[in-house]
């Protein structure tokens, strides 16, 4: 038997139950050993080879524990990022990097380009890696949320954007087999995709609010794209143009307003500190950010400027007119806005993953922002309101109560009725569904220019929460409970009743158009569609 195999048995001896207790018996074994403490992966790896032998009993619960970062997959889905290939931005934002041979805005060292930069950026081979790595984690990767980052996504030419997304498609289609998936164009993968092992169930590009028009958003919807990340950064003009942004806010006003009313799930990502921004202004920002209609972003990162060598920044400062804000500053900064977050938004990031050798100055070196603000807010008593704060994580308790909660709000010249199922207290959510009555249902001289859309209440999310797992055979997972078709219901009733309008349709990305079609919807024109 070989060490990991020797540790294993003491770990089953010992009883791991938790990653506590996994932390504390692997540096307890690599004494013993006299080992470099073993990874996960190894551990797993034998753990494999000794249930392959017969040599243990199998143990959901270690096999769980052994995950090496099981919040991966907490919320059902794993996410897989691609990268695409370094490619000129028609932008000169005054912070934003621009290192050789790197995408625009990304840095070498970055742990996802660092991946990509090896595979030469080739799509098919980065998600093919990362799945097999998620699998060798031991993670569930039957639903894959794909994100597609670097640089500015709508300003590749199509020929490339077309085949990045098909390689993607391929990559997941083709489980567990050597060759490359060769189907003739990316509608036939997209449609293989909707049964295949590895379905993409939710699909994001990331790009520039002002390069968001109607033909653009027809094009997002043939490749299956369901949520763009928008580089919005500020909503202030003068801070836009002081930083050389190159576009004004209404860009981003127009921007969600068109992907809201085609249905898409809006991500921003926002900047603090940005040249010409105080702690003061930043957080009066986020408030507007949050009430005004124009703005309110279903999910939201939030990165600090990051002070590097290679952006133009790094001149102003060395000129002594540009100072970052003191740890402090950005500290409370950051409380004060997760305080007024409302239930409806998700907190994705607060700050971006850069090493901080590479960071010349500044708070952004912090990379245990987000622990350190949970903590403050801790100790004043504050909670942090926003979805990934309260949607579920292993803590379900099958027997604990849910209810299910509606939240109205206008949105964008249209209206947002937030669905979810949550507990009594409303601190853990397990379900969500985000229902859009769009603008021109109000505003009748206007027509919607996707055809399939007229008289339809739209589904631009639904999602249920919980890790796609099983311990000792049972599910501990709220997937599956028949929440979202609930749901489902609930916004059917809500379309008919309430605004008459003729159908319902759910953006749907190619992965979760079976789920779809168990409801009765079907697909039409790249949306699935109900008739009410
Ligand atoms: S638009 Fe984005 S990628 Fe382009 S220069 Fe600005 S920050 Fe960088
Ligand atoms: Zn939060």
């Amino acid at each position: 038997m070989s060490v990991n195999q020797f540790i294993i048995k003491g770990l089953l001896k010992d009883k791991v139950k938790t990653l506590e207790n996994l932390a504390c018996a692997k540096r307890k074994y690599s004494k013993i050993y006299k080992i470099a403490c073993p990874s996960n992966v190894r551990l797993l790896k034998a753990y494999h080879e000794l249930l392959l032998k017969k040599r243990i009993s199998p143990s959901k619960t270690l096999e769980l524990v052994l995950k090496t970062r099981p919040v991966r997959s907490l919320s059902g889905v794993v996410n897989v990022s691609v990268l695409t290939k370094p490619y000129p931005c028609p932008g000169s934002c005054l912070y934003c990097p621009n290192e050789p041979g790197i995408p625009k805005s990304y840095l070498s060292g970055e742990p996802a380009v660092e991946r990509a930069k090896k595979l030469k950026y080739d799509p098919y081979l980065q998600v093919k890696r990362r799945l097999e790595m998620l699998e060798s984690e031991g993670h569930n990767t039957e639903k894959i949320e794909l994100r597609i980052v670097g640089g500015t996504w709508s300003f590749y030419p199509k020929n490339y954007q077309k085949k990045f997304i098909k390689k993607c498609f391929d990559a997941c289609n083709d489980a567990g087999k050597k060759r490359k998936a060769d189907f003739k164009d990316l509608p036939a993968s997209q449609k293989k995709n909707e049964k295949a092992k590895h379905r993409i169930v939710r699909l994001s590009i990331e790009t520039r609010p002002d390069f968001i028009d109607e033909k653009e958003i027809k094009k997002l919807r043939l490749f299956g794209v369901t949520k763009v990340e928008l580089g919005v950064q500020s909503l202030y003009d003068d801070i836009l143009k002081i930083n050389k942004r190159g576009h004004p806010v209404s860009s981003t006003i127009t921007a969600t307003r068109l992907l809201k009313d085609a249905g898409f799930k809006v991500s921003y990502q926002m900047m603090l500190n940005l040249l010409g921004a105080s702690p003061k202004r930043d957080i009066e920002m986020f408030k507007s950010l949050f009430l005004n209609q124009a703005f309110q972003p279903d999910s939201l990162k939030i990165y600090p400027c990051a002070l590097v060598k290679e952006a133009p920044l790094y001149q102003w400062y060395l000129d002594r007119k540009y100072q970052p804000y003191s740890a402090e500053e950005l500290i409370n900064a950051v409380v004060e806005i997760k305080k007024i977050v409302p239930p409806y938004t998700r907190i994705e990031r607060v700050i971006r993953d850069i090493s901080s050798k590479t960071i010349v100055d500044g708070p952004a070196k912090i990379s245990n922002l987000r622990q350190i603000v949970e903590k403050k807010m801790e100790s004043k008593g504050v909670k942090c309101q926003c979805i990934r704060c309260r949607e579920i994580k292993s803590d379900y308790n099958p027997k604990e109560k849910i209810f299910l909660f509606r939240y109205d709000y206008p949105s964008s010249e249209g209206r947002e009725i937030f669905l979810s199922f949550e507990n009594k207290s409303r601190e853990k959510i397990f379900s969500l569904l985000r229902l859009r009555v769009p603008s021109f249902y109000y505003d009748k001289s206007q027509k919607p220019f996707l055809k399939i859309l007229e008289n339809a209440g739209l589904i631009r999310e639904m999602h249920t929460y919980g890790a796609v797992t099983s311990i000792s055979g049972k599910k501990i997972s709220a997937q599956h409970k028949g929440l979202g078709q609930k749901l489902i219901k609930k916004a059917e009733e809500i379309c008919k009743k309430e605004f008459k309008v003729k159908k319902l349709a759910a953006i749907s990305s190619v992965g979760a158009r079976e789920y779809f079609r168990k409801s009765g919807f079907k697909l039409k024109d790249l949306y699935m569609v109900k008739p009410l």
